[in-house]
């Protein structure tokens, strides 16, 4: 099979991830093997590529799979052959530890992400524990679904962990893959709440998708918006927001921080920190870290109900390299998504 694989870290722009021919994997007992249509691209494969997270290597990145199931191994009766199956960074998990027995899967210490300590979907091939696998609804296409499988499940885990109240003023900075899903579940399950998007100077085109997908605010981070934040979103790799988040937060309001890492680069705008106007009046900074399957088979669902339709912007296979540059200048819009067929 086809496959682009990390062997090296390096930065991006030095085209680290190497088209390979690699045998097709075959599926152990109770996984299977999903011929994959469509892997998503991810900011989290740029910090596994550049070093930020440490992949197992060589590794096939990409954790937002979606394919048809073509081999079942010893014992795996879930799926049928045939039946489209989708893939998110959750590969495995423990399943005995205090966390995974709590419903907290994502917080345990053998957690192995697709695509870093497991190979993922750059790639014609994977395979999986069928418990790690989920049904794609009906309604949405495979280009469709594989954005919804992190941008869209990790953004429900963190719009679930801001709790927010119809009526309330949720601020998202960032308005990327993520934030343009949770706009939509807010716009349908909180009617009466106002959204406020806050970008970076001049991103033109993230700004007039949010517009378009209802945001009643939008302006750049560092801005005053209209009414104090009860709740907000991070969903950059960098730190000024975190800072700026929590200035216009209301009081007792949350910020969660949606990131696996921060860049080093604006780390300084951190010295701003001042206790009476970022942290007291109980004000919270919690983040959000993986996933649990439990996200995922609530989300799907509910993205085939509103319906959320991700805006997606198609890369070939080989492409990969040149996709994950323009997710790091901030130039794609939506999800980019790789389409293994694509020529
Ligand atoms: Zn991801
Ligand atoms: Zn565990």
């Amino acid at each position: 099979m086809k496959a682009m694989v990390l062997k090296k870290t390096g930065p991006i722009e030095e085209n680290p991830l190497e088209l390979q021919d690699l045998p097709t994997p075959q599926p152990g007992p109770h996984q299977i093997r999903v011929k994959i249509s469509a892997c998503g691209v991810c900011h989290t494969e740029l910090d596994e590529i550049e070093g930020r997270l440490q992949p197992k290597l060589p590794v096939i990145p990409g954790h937002q799979i979606v394919g048809t199931v073509e081999a079942l191994g010893h014992g795996a009766n879930k799926f049928k052959l045939g039946d489209r199956a989708g893939i998110a960074w959750i590969n495995s998990a423990c399943g005995k530890c205090d966390f995974c027995k709590h419903g907290n899967e994502n917080l345990c210490s053998e957690f192995q992400g697709t695509g870093c300590d497991a190979n993922g979907g750059y790639a014609e091939y994977t395979v999986v524990q069928e418990d790690f696998a989920y049904p794609i609804p009906e309604r949405l296409s495979d280009p469709q679904g594989a954005p919804l499988l992190c941008a869209g499940a990790i953004g429900y885990r963190a719009l679930r962990l801001t709790n927010l109240r119809d009526g309330q003023i949720l601020g998202l900075f960032g308005f990327g893959a993520s934030a343009h899903i949770v706009i939509q579940i807010v716009k349908y399950q909180y009617p009466n709440s106002k959204v406020f998007v806050f970008t970076r100077p001049g991103q033109t085109k993230h700004q007039s998708l949010a517009k378009q997908l209802g945001a009643d605010w939008i302006g750049a981070t560092g801005d005053n918006p209209p009414g104090s934040l009860n709740c907000a979103i991070d969903f950059t790799p960098a730190w000024k927001p975190i800072i700026e988040a929590m200035r216009v937060l209301e009081k007792g309001g949350r910020l969660v921080v949606n990131a696996i890492r921060k860049e080093k680069k604006d780390l300084d705008y951190v010295l701003n920190l001042d206790y009476p106007t970022h942290l007291w009046l109980e004000k919270e900074l919690k983040t959000v870290a993986n996933i649990t399957r439990r996200d995922v088979e609530e989300f799907l669902p509910l993205a085939a109900e509103i319906p959320i339709t991700p805006k997606v912007q198609k890369f070939g296979l080989e492409q990969a390299n040149e996709a994950l540059i323009l997710l790091k200048q901030g130039k794609m819009q939506g999800a980019g998504v790789l389409i293994m067929s694509y020529q």
